[in-house]
């Protein structure tokens, strides 16, 4: 498999807007735009020339981590990754940081000051205002679970070109999941709480355990699960949340550095589901340690958990920087920069959890599969009355299918899992995971909740022209 120009706008770098039409990857699922036009704005004057001159319509990006057509624009792009400023009001327990600043910076520039962001995405190579766009989740039921969920003020230039602030309940409700459609975001100002560290445990399971980890998740600062239907077990992520003394300077590796060499490796023989299977129960025991593969596992990838010695460890503690957050840098050594990643994510009111789990159960059923990257990921989060929130309105289960993507074709179970999650059992999608195409088949069966009747009516308040609307808010109807 040939490694992909993973760059969005590149040749224009030096310039503030490039006219020749320009084609951008999504990064996980290679999925392509195409634009009229490009612009690195350095400044908010900047922006709002764009905004008043350019070719709409717009289309602020961050990291580029989203696989549906949110990125996507036919008129002007606007590549935000200049605005990465930070400042810490300690008066206020707040930090204020430009839009495009990537998470995994913003937290370990809080660490570095003695604060942190209460939770934060298992991914840190995302840009703050594009984490919001999405409503990017982490996983706890304790705490606020999305970037969105911790901003009290946001600043961004509208589609008339003028600049706004936001801080009103009334309007951040809509801010707080953007999806980009409603400006382009310059500044956002977020909660921020004393340094704590966390405490994280791993643990296997038979998988009996499935029905019993909403009720895990319940009591926990932070909990995750993976489930590998093919051996039975689930593996868990228990994290407490303790004080910043407690030693230990743990790091959790779920999104880990993977050499381009073993990329290459792995790239041969990876067309056979057989050697999915062989990866799937690698991938289980690098998370639980499993001695017997250790030596095979850690070719591929650093320990799941270690407490910073380079060695696996079912236990440890570290800051959250480093232990509920992990990122791959350079993005070379992203497993994506080899193989097209497909994300199928759906998410499910948590009563409904066990319904779900039997539909996935019907479905491996019906067409066995095997999930090479990380099993079937369980992450948790509270309700929200965010509009745009998957978790308005609801507590939720998020429930995610990693897998690669063989000669551009995405595997038709995954189509499945959304289809019958959404339709059976009130699934929602995630905006920022998901295909295009997947999109274009399942939302149209997906209910409509209020909180987006008002965040279309809010839309088109204050973008009555659609100068930032494309495909996919005609999708949803914005
Ligand atoms: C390896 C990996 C792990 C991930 N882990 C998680 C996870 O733990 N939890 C989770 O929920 N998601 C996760 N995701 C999905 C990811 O967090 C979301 O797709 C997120 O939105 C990506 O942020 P981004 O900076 O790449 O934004 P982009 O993908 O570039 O943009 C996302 C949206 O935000 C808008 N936007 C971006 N910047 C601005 C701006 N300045 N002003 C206005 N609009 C803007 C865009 O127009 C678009 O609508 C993961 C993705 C990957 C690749």
């Amino acid at each position: 498999m040939k490694r992909p120009i993973v760059s969005t706008v590149g040749i224009c770098v030096l310039a503030l807007t490039c006219s020749a039409s320009v084609t951008y990857k999504a990064k996980l699922n290679w999925h392509e735009c195409t634009a009229q036009e490009s612009a690195y704005p350095k400044t908010v004057a900047e922006i709002q020339n764009i905004i008043q001159t350019g070719k709409p319509p717009f289309k602020a990006i961050g990291a580029l981590h989203s696989t549906s057509d949110v990125i996507c624009t036919s008129g002007t792009v606007i590549n935000m990754a200049s605005f990465d400023s930070f400042s810490i009001d300690t008066a206020t327990h707040t930090v204020t940081v430009g839009s495009g600043a990537h998470l995994q910076n913003v937290q370990s520039a809080l660490q570095s000051a003695g604060y942190a962001l209460i939770h934060t995405t298992q991914f840190g190579g995302i840009s703050i205002a594009g984490g919001m766009g999405t409503g990017a989740h982490g996983s706890t039921l304790r705490h606020n679970s999305n970037l969105g969920e911790m901003t009290i003020q946001l600043k961004a230039v509208l589609a008339n070109g003028t600049v706004a602030t936001f801080n009103q309940d009334s309007d951040l409700r809509h801010w707080r999941t953007h999806l980009g459609f409603l400006g382009v975001v310059f500044e956002v100002t977020l909660n921020i709480v004393p340094l704590f560290k966390v405490h994280a445990s791993i643990s296997h399971y038979s998988e009996s355990i499935l029905d019993d980890l909403g009720t895990l998740a319940t009591d926990q600062d932070t909990f995750m699960a993976w489930w590998y239907p093919n051996i039975e077990k689930v593996v868990t992520y228990t994290g407490k949340f303790v004080d910043v003394a407690t030693s230990g300077s743990g790091v959790w590796n779920l999104v880990p550095d993977v050499s381009p060499i073993v990329q290459d490796l792995l790239s041969v023989p990876l067309d056979l589901q057989a050697d999915w299977c062989v990866l799937e129960y690698a991938t289980y025991s690098d998370m639980v340690g499993n001695v017997l593969v250790r030596d095979v596992t850690s070719l591929i990838r650093p320990p799941f958990l270690t407490t910073g010695n380079g060695l696996y460890s079912s236990s440890a503690v570290g800051y959250p920087a480093s232990m509920i957050m992990s990122t791959c840098s350079p993005e070379s050594d992203c497993t994506w920069s080899s193989f097209q990643v497909a994300s199928f994510a759906v998410a499910v009111p948590i009563e409904r959890f066990a319904d779900a789990i039997a539909i996935i159960q019907d479905i491996l059923s019906k067409t066995p599969f095997c999930l090479p990257l990380t099993g079937i990921f369980f992450r948790f989060s509270a309700a929200t009355d965010t509009s745009m929130a998957v978790e308005y309105k609801r507590t939720t289960v998020h429930i995610e299918l990693d897998t690669l993507i063989v000669d551009g074709v995405e595997p038709s179970y995954g189509r499945t899992f959304l289809r019958r999650l959404v339709t059976e059992v009130e699934g929602r999608m995630h905006w920022g995971k998901n295909s295009r195409d997947d999109f274009y088949a399942i939302y149209p069966l997906q209910n409509i909740t209020a909180g987006t009747k008002e965040f279309i009516l809010y839309a088109s308040t204050i973008d009555p022209n659609g100068v930032f609307r494309n495909d996919f808010s005609t999708l949803l109807g914005v």
